[in-house]
């Protein structure tokens, strides 16, 4: 039998209509002696039970539901039939080399992140009750796929909040960590100890595609490039010449790399420097290209700071449109969901107005569908990818 938790008199209308998260100002009672990181079933004033889920008594957030069906256990099996179930979902959407196998909250399993890279596999657990199962959901990739291997990314500050250690390390035999990916007919290095956040950004797998035709013959700039995806998709797709900025030297570097590996390093140009700052100056000096890139970090991690954010991305996106040619194109993207993609539009609205340069929209997306969007859980729908002809 597991712990019961008591919610207060009105369940809040975010639970109802499907997110799994269960405020600590929701919960009227915990049955005494409840450890942290417990499967517990969650009963409303009524007596009903309303789902199961885990609980952690230091985190804000004190349960996090994985069913609501009272018959099922939450158990080995379970993990091996969601993440079962993840893989096909993926496989009936045709991501089967490269995917975000799970996507947390999105496939039910608050929490847990795992990326695949063919034969490689990535995971983040990070809430208590999540790491708790680790032990099963490796056995479940086991079971599913047999792995080359499996890394662990918990490298990640929000682990904190839920009283874990930050960590990275091998769940599997140790293995050679950089992984080399086939994406849209380009290969690409994944780093999945050194790269950022699980090693690539799977999420723009789908956008990067979207370059194809706006990029023939052009000069193009791809700011926060990384390890330059977008820009050497552009080069693949016929641009004339491609200038990626990053920050990180780890990143420029591997975009060099990447380059050459495709065999596009002549018309591939690669630069550590502050993206900001080359914008600010070049934007100033009148420099031009047919078509700039943006994919910036996230502005923004809280909802006290959305309108620094807002002008932070107002401000990068005005300097970018001053760069393009008359008839060139804008590629813009935020990956942060306290934007949403009415605001995000808003801001882009603004930019053009004060640039005083007339936009035609090419299109307006999301991020690829294996980081599926669930209506009804805001966090879900978190990436804009925009590309704007600008007149
Ligand atoms: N488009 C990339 C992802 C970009 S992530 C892809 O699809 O793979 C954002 C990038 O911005 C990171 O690589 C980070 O190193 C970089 N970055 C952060 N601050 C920066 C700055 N001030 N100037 C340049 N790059 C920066």
């Amino acid at each position: 039998m597991n712990n019961k938790v008591f919610l207060r008199n009105k369940i809040s209308d975010r639970v109802l209509k499907g997110h799994p998260w269960i405020y600590n100002n929701e919960i009227a009672s915990v049955a005494k002696g409840t450890p942290d990181g417990a499967t517990v079933d969650v009963i409303n004033a009524q007596g009903n039970f309303i789902g199961r889920g885990y609980y952690n008594s230091l985190s804000q957030i004190q349960v996090r539901l994985l069913t609501r069906d009272l018959n099922e256990e939450i158990n080995p099996t379970f993990f091996y039939n969601k993440i079962a179930e993840c893989w096909a979902y993926r496989q009936r959407l045709g991501y089967v080399e490269n995917c975000r196998l799970v996507f947390g909250e999105a496939d039910g399993l608050p929490s847990l992140i795992i990326d695949k890279f063919n034969d490689y596999f990535v995971i983040q657990t990070m809430s208590l009750g999540m790491d708790l199962w680790k032990d099963a959901i490796v056995d479940a990739l086991n079971q599913l796929f047999q792995p080359k291997g499996i890394y662990e990314r918990n490298d990640v500050p929000v682990r904190e909040l839920e009283g874990l250690e930050q960590k990275k390390g091998f769940l599997s035999p140790e293995f050679n960590t950089e992984i080399v990916i086939n994406e849209n007919g380009l290969k690409f290095i994944v780093d999945i100890v050194n790269g950022q956040k699980t090693g690539y950004f799977l999420d723009q797998q789908d956008n990067r595609r979207e370059v194809n035709h706006i990029v023939k013959g052009a000069d193009v700039l791809e700011a926060f490039c990384y390890t330059g995806t977008f820009g050497i998709h552009a080069a693949h797709y016929g641009a004339k010449s491609v200038l990626g900025l990053d920050i990180s030297e780890f990143a420029v570097n591997t975009a060099k790399r990447n380059a050459e590996l495709n065999g596009l390093s002549d018309k591939c140009d690669f630069q550590a420097v502050n993206a900001f700052d080359a914008l600010k100056e070049w934007s100033k000096e009148g420099k031009q290209f047919d078509v700039v890139m943006l994919d910036p970090p996230a502005f923004t991690k809280s909802r006290s700071t959305i309108d620094k954010a807002v002008s932070g991305y107002k401000e990068i996106n005005l300097r970018a449109m001053k760069l393009v040619r008359k008839g060139g194109f804008l590629v813009t993207a935020s990956c942060t969901n306290l934007v949403p993609p009415d605001l995000f539009l808003d801001i882009i609205k603004m930019a053009a107005k004060d640039a005083k340069r007339p936009l035609r929209q090419v299109c307006f997306r999301a991020q690829a569908a294996d980081h599926p969007i669930v209506y009804n859980i805001d966090n879900t729908n978190y990436l804009k990818y925009l590309i704007v002809e600008v007149g």
